[in-house]
């Protein structure tokens, strides 16, 4: 649910006192229906001199999706996204061109556009210059999105081990961040290598997944605290996108477990994810009642924020044994299986990386699940699989509801799209890493935060 605040700016007598105010309006964000178009209007494709054959190859590709493409601004468009192409940049004077052509036609932006950056990540063997541009692209995205308005975001691909451009990893990032899948991914450089060969194959075999509005059929998914919340929306996002998905929550939870179950047209698992033997029994009940297990979704997690000088033992303990050590268990005992392709995502949070007050437990965990994250990365690799990161700002939850009045309020209006992000922004995040199409992100982190700066 849209928070009061934001409705309240966005119509009637309010929405007028507000703008003579001066008061902020968060923009009533654009998210995915299923059959909308990709974008709410025209793209312009913008390079450098040096990337103009990537560009021609998006461009290419962007009117095989049905979008229609303008290589050159126009008076007359209502731009629905800016896809600038910086890859053959080599020094710092190359970009200018590209990058003020994008500048003007800014303010012909649609509501809720996108400006999607596509550039190479930096080496170590870059010449300083190379270096130089290569890592400026990155500040000028962030600061982009800090500038766009009405729901408009900045985000970046940063094609990594020498991958295309329009490697099938890279078009499935560019469709992500262009669609309304992508509301709340705002200031983000994803780093995208080389979708693998067999991952490749699979794809080339079958119906593309950008052609499908079901990827995940015929796979199964488990996502642990399933019963509500973020993992309620990701088990229904799966689910729609054809998983047939096994929805884990503790025993306590059972009545909500039931209906997120029901409502996906899964399976229930009623179990604490820091039992022991838990990555083992979710493969068995996979295994037994759907034959297969293909993702993982560690989401469950808690909170017991406290000053550290105030923390008990028991407080420190439940949110490292829940939100961090069971991923461990769970990941070792599952990889041990020798599944192959295995897909998973970790929820991790903004205060894994920025910190928070009072959250001394909760960001060591979230800050371990980046850790675990980067780590297990080539141990799923070496058997086809991915592990990646999600880590989500404020987000309107059971979980946030929980935070007292004014600190919510202020929290939701710090990201620079200035409003809390819904549990489906999170899920939509993760139905795309776990994509067969994204095959070639891995190791990764994807902030759903609206550019938060800070943590929560
Ligand atoms: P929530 O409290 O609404 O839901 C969490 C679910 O996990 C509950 O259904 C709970 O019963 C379940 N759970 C807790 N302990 C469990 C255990 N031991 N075994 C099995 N299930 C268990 O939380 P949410 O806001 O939906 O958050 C989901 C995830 O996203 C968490 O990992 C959280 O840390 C992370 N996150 C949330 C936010 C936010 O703003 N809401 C921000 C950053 C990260």
């Amino acid at each position: 649910m849209t928070d009061n605040y934001t409705k309240a700016v966005n119509s009637g007598f309010t929405k007028t006192l507000a703008k003579k105010l001066g008061l902020p309006r968060p923009a009533i964000l654009r998210r995915h229906r299923a059959g909308s178009p990709l974008t709410v209007g025209p793209v312009l494709v913008v390079s450098d001199a040096a990337s103009r054959p990537d560009a021609d190859a998006l461009a290419r590709t962007l009117l095989g999706w049905g979008v229609d493409v303008r290589r050159e601004p126009t008076d007359d468009a209502r731009w629905g996204a800016v896809v600038l192409v910086l890859t053959g940049a080599a020094v710092p004077t190359d970009v200018s061109g590209a990058v003020l052509t994008t500048g003007s036609v800014l303010r012909s932006l649609a509501p809720s556009g996108r400006v999607v950056t596509v550039s190479r990540a930096t080496t170590d063997g870059d010449s300083p210059e190379l270096a130089a541009v290569r890592q400026g692209i990155d500040a000028f995205v962030r600061s982009l999105a800090k500038e766009l308005r009405f729901g408009a975001t900045s985000d970046g691909i940063v094609l990594t081990d020498d991958a295309a451009a329009d490697d099938p990893t890279a078009l499935a990032t560019l469709r992500f961040f262009l669609s309304a899948k992508s509301a709340y991914v705002d200031g983000q450089l994803l780093p995208v290598g080389p979708t693998p060969d067999a991952a490749r194959a699979a794809e080339t075999a079958t119906t593309p997944d950008h052609a499908t509005e079901r990827p995940l059929a015929g796979q199964v998914a488990v996502v642990t605290g399933a019963a509500r919340g973020i993992g309620a929306a990701i088990a229904k996002t799966l689910a729609r996108d054809g998983a047939t998905v096994v929805c884990v929550d503790v025993p306590a939870a059972g009545e909500a477990l039931a209906k997120t179950t029901n409502a996906v047209g899964g399976t229930a698992l009623q179990l604490d994810v820091t039992a022991d033997d838990a990555g083992t029994r979710i493969l068995e009940h996979a295994r037994a009642r759907h034959g297969r297990l293909d993702i993982v979704v560690h989401n469950a997690g808690i909170v017991r924020d406290k000053l550290l000088a105030n923390m008990a033992p028991a407080q420190w303990d439940a949110v490292v044994a829940v939100n961090l050590s069971a991923q461990l268990r769970i990941n070792a005992q599952l990889l041990a299986a020798g599944l192959e392709g295995l897909r998973i995502v970790s929820l991790a949070s903004t205060s894994g990386i920025a910190g928070g007050k009072g959250q001394t437990n909760y960001g060591f965990s979230k800050a371990g699940v980046i850790g675990h994250t980067r780590a297990t990365a080539p141990l799923a690799a070496a058997a086809g699989g991915t592990a990646n990161a999600v880590a989500p700002g404020f987000i309107e939850t059971d979980m946030t509801a929980t935070i007292p009045l004014l600190t919510r309020e202020v929290a939701r209006r710090l990201p620079s799209l200035q409003q809390g992000g819904q549990p489906v922004d999170v899920a939509e995040a993760v139905a795309f890493l776990v994509s067969p199409a994204a095959a070639g992100i891995n190791g990764q982190v994807l902030r759903v935060c609206g550019q938060h700066m800070v943590g929560q």
